[in-house]
């Protein structure tokens, strides 16, 4: 017979066979006996508790219950037969019932015997009842001495379980597959880790993963796993970035000029706050070391962070170098144009906006000042990155909500010099700490975590639909005060009928309450001609209408200080952080302003949260963080792609320790031995040069 080892098909695993590793292979990817291996339990039952009867509810997973069989009944006809048994505890009775195998069942239940009843609790008219459970007589010495005290459930699926593949199916082949080949386990971590962390070793770990003696073995399984999958994640990422330092020179910013200081002295409005000060010093630093920025500034919704893009700017046409922004849309390009312009004007540094819909004339003008250097900012959309779109020096390249643009988009910008530019990628979404440990990692983070002095919060109230007057009449006084309103319908793909016919019903009503010719209204849908859109949105923006009804596509950036009230439709059916982006569009100016958050009064749990979350708080960085308990990292905004976020363990809301000590760790050992090269870091350094792990050299982040 062949040697098992880890590579081996699953086919030949004792239990399985062909027609096992078929279904294996199609329902969960598990091809060798590495993979079955690598499929853990995702929970564990503590059968060293007993629950009692009183406490059982059907929102109980597995649970195991001690009590005497009272009575057994087979009734019912053909295919509602089924035998009923009733166990009884000091807190009550309940019933245990089988469809299937009755007469098995009935031939080895004895009324009047202790069992110890395994399974999950339902509700079924009011009573308690647990379907197939498992039974085992009680016997108070073996299970003392216990076999397995935490059982594990694996993930099984109906056509899984045809082929006896449930979870006890499951863990019938783990038991085979360890005894198999766990001498074939190799340590992936170096000696010296296990040790300063107290890690049990790699072929331990797994063993308790699946068959965990006690708690305190299992933890030590469980911690040492997901070190090993955060460390090596963190591994990737930051021997990335030391490769693309290695190999990428950087422009050196080594003096403060003329445009910087007379900005600073002289145009700027506002004293910056502390945090856009400290981030101004971390770019500072950042780009006169000769190796190239790639930085990314995190803030909240009004932070700031333009301000301190403009002055990164200046900095680099203070150092002979041109400068660049891109935003995702054209309407968030054309603001940041505006409030470049409103901050510095073009007399003080050459500026120009380029767009899809920038005429061919301009176009061939801005070509020829970018080219021969006496355009120093410019300000786009992608169209900035086409191939024709040639600098003379481009020092830096500013990336407004990087996540919306693809790798090989911002791949182009590295490009346009043939020492990469300096690059400072900004999210508009907060995300939380860990999220961009292991989304970023490789990047620097700045973060602005200060809002300018004399904000006002926004304040934010939900109310219900039959609270709706309540709302009309607040439009009222505030249009009155001359301030300006934004009403934001839901727009969510899959019922895109329905959501249109919420919207027009919305706008007939709106229009009917607030008539012309003393109110008037901009109507801002997906259905619209981008002309229309930004005619619309134009009206809004110049305070021609008081009140803009739309969906969600007005968008992250659009500034319009003199609205003062967000009312949200719906509300329930928001995200949290599109909530709270949406409530970021007001809040700019220098009056009071208000989010209202309508809703049904039929509210998930969760969407409860949601809605209380945002009255609560106004902190993006706390929203975020209850957002991703909430949804959890896949679904989170902006990060659907990222194959960093397929974890199988560690769990980026609880295991931020883990995660920050892996990484520190990474860091340490980085700058002690940057090529991995010391004999201890053996184990490291082959992780790279494993075929099926190893690193595709991106450089781009
Ligand atoms: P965001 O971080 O959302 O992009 P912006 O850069 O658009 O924020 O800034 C929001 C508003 O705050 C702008 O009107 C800007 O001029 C103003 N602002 C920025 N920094 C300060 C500051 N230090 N003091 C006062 N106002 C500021
Ligand atoms: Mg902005």
């Amino acid at each position: 017979m062949a040697l098992h080892s880890l590579s081996t098909p699953i086919e030949y695993l004792k239990g399985v066979g062909p027609q096992r590793a078929d279904v294996l292979k199609k329902e969960i990817s598990v091809f060798t006996y590495q993979d079955l291996i690598n499929y853990y339990p995702f929970r564990y039952v503590d059968r060293t508790r007993f629950y009692k009867v009183r406490e059982l509810s059907p929102e109980l997973p597995m649970v195991q219950v001690l009590g005497r069989v009272l009575t057994k009944e087979i009734i019912g006809e053909k295919q509602s037969k089924r035998l009923v048994a009733k166990l009884r505890d000091e807190t009550g009775v309940i019933e245990l019932v089988w469809f299937q195998g009755i007469r098995w069942v009935d031939k080895m239940l004895h009324p009047n015997a202790v069992y110890v009843v395994f399974g999950k609790p339902n509700e079924f008219n009011g009573k308690i009842s647990i379907s197939h459970p498992e039974l085992e007589l009680f016997n108070p010495e073996s299970n003392k001495l216990g076999n397995l005290t935490l059982q594990p459930v694996y993930n099984s699926t109906e056509k899984l379980k045809q082929f006896s593949l449930d979870t006890k199916g499951i863990q019938r082949i783990q038991a085979n597959v360890l005894d198999a080949v766990i001498y074939e386990v190799e340590e992936t971590l170096p000696a010296y880790l296990l040790d300063q962390y107290k890690l049990i070793t790699k072929p331990q770990a797994l063993k308790f993963i699946h068959f965990p003696p006690d708690s305190s073995a299992l933890q030590a399984a469980v911690k040492r796993l997901k070190f090993e999958e955060l460390f090596f994640i963190q591994l990737k990422l930051l021997k990335n970035k030391l490769l693309r330092t290695q190999k990428f020179k950087g422009l050196v910013f080594d003096k403060v000029g003329d445009k910087f200081n007379t900005f600073y002295k002289e145009k700027l409005p506002f004293d910056l706050t502390g945090a856009q000060k400290r981030v101004l010093k971390e770019i500072r630093t950042d780009t006169q070391r000769g190796i190239q920025m790639n930085r990314l500034l995190q803030g909240d919704v009004g932070s700031g962070k333009t301000i301190v893009a403009l002055m990164c700017m200046l900095l680099a046409i203070d150092n002979g170098c041109q400068a660049c922004i891109m935003a995702p849309t054209e309407i968030l390009a054309q603001q940041h144009y505006n409030s470049i312009r409103g901050l510095v004007s073009d007399g003080f540094v050459s500026i120009a906006l380029l767009t899809g819909s920038t005429l061919k004339k301009e176009r061939k003008v801005i070509h020829e000042q970018l080219a021969d250097g006496t355009l120093k900012i410019l300000v786009g959309t992608h169209a900035l990155i086409e191939d024709t779109v040639q600098f003379a020096n481009l020092g830096l390249a500013v990336v407004d909500e990087q996540h919306r643009f693809g790798v090989e988009q911002r791949a182009k910008l590295w490009k346009k010099n043939t020492t990469p530019p300096h690059v400072l990628v900004m999210t508009a979404t907060p995300i939380p700490r860990t999220l961009s440990m292991t989304l970023y990692g490789d990047l620097d983070v700045s973060v602005i975590d200060e809002l300018p002095a004399g904000r006002k919060p926004i304040k934010t109230i939900h109310l219900f639909e039959s609270q709706r007057l309540r709302m009309f009449g607040f439009m009222r006084q505030e249009i009155a005060l001359g301030r300006q309103v934004y009403i934001v319908y839901p727009l969510i793909k899959e019922s895109e009928k329905l959501d249109l016919l919420y919207l027009e019903a919305g706008i007939e009503t709106i229009s009917q309450e607030f008539p012309l010719p003393d109110f008037r209204i901009s109507i801002v849908h997906g259905k619209l001609k981008p002309a229309e859109k930004d005619f619309e949105m134009q009206r809004f923006i110049k305070g021609e209408t008081q009140i803009m009804v739309a969906t969600t596509v007005i968008e992250v950036g659009v500034n319009v200080p003199n609205a003062s009230v967000m009312i949200i439709e719906n509300a329930e059916r928001f995200g949290l952080s599109q909530l709270h982006q949406l409530r970021g569009r007001v809040g700019r100016g220098a009056e009071q302003s208000y989010c209202i958050l309508m809703s049904g009064n039929k509210l998930s749990k969760e969407a409860k949260v949601r809605l209380e979350t945002m009255v609560k708080t106004n902190d993006g960085f706390a929203i975020s963080e209850i957002d991703l308990q909430l949804r959890g990292p896949g679904d989170m905004e902006g990060t659907r792609q990222s194959g960093v976020l397929d974890l199988k363990l560690a769990d980026l809301t609880q295991d931020q320790n883990i995660l920050q000590e892996a990484r520190n760790e990474v860091i340490r050992i980085f700058e002690e031995d940057p090529d991995l090269a010391l004999d201890k870091n053996l184990l490291l350094k082959r992780f790279f040069s494993r075929k099926d792990r190893g690193i595709s050299l991106h450089n781009i982040s």
